[in-house]
């Protein structure tokens, strides 16, 4: 049984929203078992919204979480590093709008949680296994998940552009190749597309610090962390934006060209396919007949 856990002390650290160019703190404390993850608005007398799928809002360029009094934005690059290091109960608390962009990747909030410490708590964590495959397109977009004995995920992006036809990656994710090879993938986007969001108002807080800029003959910051670090991010965006579901998947995720919009409407349509998972205390299950060094009471329950 792998335990549910939180940090083992309050810790925070400051940057600036990406869409407002604002300063802010983001602070992450630790919470009990079951709690799952909140982030909590402090600069609005503590209003709380649960990092989950009904709180979907504002999903343009980044996943935004709403009610009506008010909402938190860019939050899937910290939900990704969460759910890539198995932190299920937490509080994020924000005196603004946005979570800070960092350096446009999810390593600055590996490091703060690594360097908070994790604590497991005394409670089993749940794990939303799949069962039979499931399929969300939109167009050319698409994305769905397998049935698989671990936490897999293959991505493939193509764009109209000589920098950035094709590039395609699958990671089994476990927390060691989640640090290594996902995490540290910054955020992109292509220069004439800069220009355009700033005409209305939004990336603001973008510059070469916290995001790759493709240009028309070339990256504008080389070198990248990694020669596709481009599909690397999409991995890392479609973990934090699927964790909306509030369980760590057991399953193969499959994304062609999606993005936020299609990432958490699938996540939507996941939770709401009732026979197309089930939820479990230990993400593998034995197949019958084989010896295994697993605890007698998991394999009794793969029968
Ligand atoms: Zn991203």
């Amino acid at each position: 049984m792998d335990s549910q856990r939180t940090l083992r002390r309050q810790v925070s650290c400051a940057g600036i929203g990406l869409h407002s160019g604002n300063k802010v703190t983001l602070t992450l404390k630790p919470a009990p078992a079951n709690s799952g993850i909140w982030f909590r608005r402090a600069d609005l007398g503590g209003l709380e919204i649960r990092a989950s799928v009904g709180h979907v809002a504002g999903i343009h360029y980044a996943t935004g979480l709403a009610r009506t009094e008010g909402s938190v934005e860019t939050v899937e690059h910290l939900l990704a590093a969460l759910v890539g290091l198995g932190v299920d109960n937490l509080v994020v608390e924000l005196n603004h709008p946005e979570v800070p962009i960092m350096d446009g990747s999810a390593a600055p909030f590996v490091y703060l949680i690594q360097e908070a410490g994790i604590r497991p708590l005394g409670a089993p964590k749940q794990f939303l296994r799949v069962t039979r495959p499931i399929e969300l397109a939109r167009g050319d977009k698409r994305i769905a998940l397998y049935p698989c004995d671990h936490f897999k995920v293959t991505y493939s992006i193509s764009f109209d552009h000589p920098l950035l036809r094709h590039q395609a990656r699958t990671v089994s994710v476990s927390e060691d190749t989640f640090i290594e090879q996902i995490a540290p993938a910054r955020t992109f986007g292509f220069l004439k597309e800069v220009e355009m969001l700033r005409q209305h108002g939004l990336a603001l807080g973008g510059s070469l610090e916290n995001a790759v800029v493709i240009g028309e003959t070339g990256v504008l910051n080389n070198p990248l962390r990694f020669d596709d670090e481009f599909v690397r991010h999409k991995i890392l965006d479609a973990m934090g934006d699927l964790s909306l579901i509030g369980y760590p998947v057991v399953g193969h995720l499959v994304a062609h060209r999606a993005g936020h919009a299609l990432h958490t409407a699938f996540a939507a349509k996941l939770l709401e396919t009732r026979d197309a998972w089930e939820l479990v205390e230990q993400p593998v299950t034995v197949p019958a007949g084989v010896p295994a060094a697993a605890p007698v009471s998991s394999a009794i329950a793969g029968r």
